[in-house]
């Protein structure tokens, strides 16, 4: 359906569900609601994946730092989420080696626990995680990771979790469920809701500022980090920042994935394709969610952690070619240090037919969104004649897209930069700015060098899918520049070469 198609069609006949939020977890529930037959739209305020889902570390994952707290139960559940998406998205979930290195002398991570660790990973995939782990010795940690600091180094072991492509999978979640038949928008935003036999929401077009009143049954809050601020919301929430960075592979050559400690914390370099994604950190915030950065000393920081572990690499703000920066929704644990807050999720119901759904992680959207939709359901068919039949859950074995849908469009790397594959985004893929298609459809920004380049070529590209005017390609550029300023290292210090590039 286009957008104005879209629009009207909420308007059409009372929805049974209403989404509010198109990040990872409204795009689970609306695509599992939609395949269970009801009648399913959601509404995202900026561009889907424009929160969270477009700035984690992009790892499918149980969470080895997890076990060591002893959390066995989201363990086990994020492991075998992690197999599931990799059975439905082969395409957005690669097996990622990770090589854990130990050192003498760090009582936090030892490296005869990791050794019984990795083998409770494996085993909590139910012995099917995507690889199988091993223990090293110390000379074969060096084989494996030239350049890994030797001084105390004792070992190490080796185990996997898989790597995905956050924002498409929010993507592909979507397009799935819009074949589905839910009705998806972005740039709409939810702003107040009111309960009669339905619910009356009133929803605004934030392209055109036109306002529609929808009726929907149910409702569900999946806004994330904005989760508080949405009337009739009882979330409440601790956000922590992280910030990750990209680095050329020629600076840090890692075959495999690096586990760097720092105390209890981990930090990790990730294989990119020719990059390597570098981070996190974990730190309180407070500041505007619309406007999230990377500051120069968690930039220092990152970057420290990364030298101590590959002293003769002597990486600098130079070397980073791009960042992102985003906050996780925790649920609120006073108190604490932020990387001890739980990463579970809570599903909530404290008024009839509004779901608040908080907390989690990118691994377990499915299971989250299972879990919301089976309670909507069955109050569905509880409370309205006639009673409705819906379908099972089905979204842990069908495929999000088929091979033909996804080929070159969606994956892991960036896709090829070619006039046609921005047609698509903007054809099939709600692309409408063109931050949309250089950030979350194809990571243009954070790998490519040249993305500022790029850009111009791509707004030429989408200039003419779109019929944009000369004055309306130049305020796209504006905005791309001013979004993009965003992701850039901010607070002052880091960038002093002049060099930091965003893209
Ligand atoms: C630094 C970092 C690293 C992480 N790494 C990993 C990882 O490697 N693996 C993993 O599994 N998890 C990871 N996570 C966690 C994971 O990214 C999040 O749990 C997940 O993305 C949250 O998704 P969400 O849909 O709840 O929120 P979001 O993605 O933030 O989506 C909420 C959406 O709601 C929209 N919205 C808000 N208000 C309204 C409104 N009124 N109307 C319409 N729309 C609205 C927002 O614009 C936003 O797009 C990481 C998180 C961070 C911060």
């Amino acid at each position: 359906m286009q957008r104005e198609q879209t629009w009207k069609w909420f308007g059409e006949a009372p929805l049974d569900l209403l989404v509010i939020g198109g990040g990872i977890v409204g795009a689970g529930v609306a695509r599992d609601a939609a395949m269970r037959g009801l009648r399913v739209g959601l509404v995202e305020q900026h561009d889907f994946a424009f929160g969270t889902s477009s700035r984690s570390s992009r790892l499918l994952h149980g969470g080895l730092r997890y076990l060591a707290q002893g959390r066995i139960g989201l363990v086990r559940e994020a492991s075998i989420e992690k197999t599931i998406v990799h059975r439905i998205a082969p395409h957005l979930a690669e097996p990622l080696p990770f090589l854990f290195p130990t050192y003498r002398g760090n009582r936090h991570w030892v490296l005869w626990q990791l050794k019984i660790g990795v083998k409770v990973y494996d085993f909590l995939c139910r012995g099917r995680n995507l690889g199988q782990s091993t223990w090293l010795e110390p000379g074969e940690v060096l084989e494996r990771m030239p350049g890994l600091a030797e001084a105390g180094l004792n070992g190490g072991v080796r185990y996997y979790d898989g790597l995905t492509n956050d924002a498409r999978l929010v993507l592909d979640t979507l397009r799935s469920a819009a074949r589905s038949g839910a009705g998806i928008v972005n740039y709409g935003r939810f702003t107040e809701a009111t309960r009669t036999a339905d619910w009356e929401c009133r929803l605004e077009d934030c392209l055109t500022g036109n306002v529609t009143r929808v009726r929907s049954r149910a409702l569900v809050n999946a806004t994330g980090p904005w989760a508080e601020q949405v009337p009739h919301s009882r979330v409440k929430l601790r956000l922590t920042k992280g910030i990750h960075l990209v680095v050329s592979r020629d600076r840090l050559a890692v075959p495999d994935s690096v586990v760097m400690t720092e105390d209890k914390r981990i930090l990790f370099a990730i294989p990119w394709g020719e990059r390597v994604i570098l981070g996190t950190t974990d730190t309180d915030y407070n500041g505007s969610l619309d406007r999230i950065t990377a500051d120069a000393s968690d930039v220092a920081y990152v970057l420290e952690i990364a030298n101590q572990f590959f002293p003769r690499a002597r990486l600098t703000s130079s070397d980073v070619i791009g960042t992102w920066a985003g906050v996780r929704p925790l649920i609120a644990a006073p108190g604490g240090k932020p990387s001890d807050i739980s990463r579970s999720h809570e599903i909530r119901n404290p008024e009839p037919g509004w779901w608040d759904v908080a907390g989690g992680k990118l691994t377990t959207y499915r299971l989250m969104a299972e879990q919301t939709v089976d309670q909507i359901a069955r109050w569905l068919q509880r409370t309205r004649t006639p009673r409705p039949a819906f379908r099972p859950c089905r979204t842990a074995d069908e495929p999000l897209l088929t091979p033909a849908e996804r080929a070159e469009v969606s994956g892991i790397l960036p896709p090829p930069f070619e006039r046609r594959v921005v047609e698509h985004y903007c054809a099939n893929e709600w692309a409408v700015h063109l931050d949309d298609v250089m950030v979350r459809r194809t990571s243009w920004q954070y790998y490519c060098r040249d993305a500022r380049q790029r850009a111009e070529q791509t707004a030429d590209w989408m200039g003419e899918c779109l019929g944009w005017s000369e004055a309306t390609r130049a305020a796209e550029l504006h905005r791309y520049e001013a979004a993009v300023d965003l992701a850039a290292i901010s607070g002052g210090s880091a960038p002093t070469d002049g060099t930091m590039r965003t893209g």
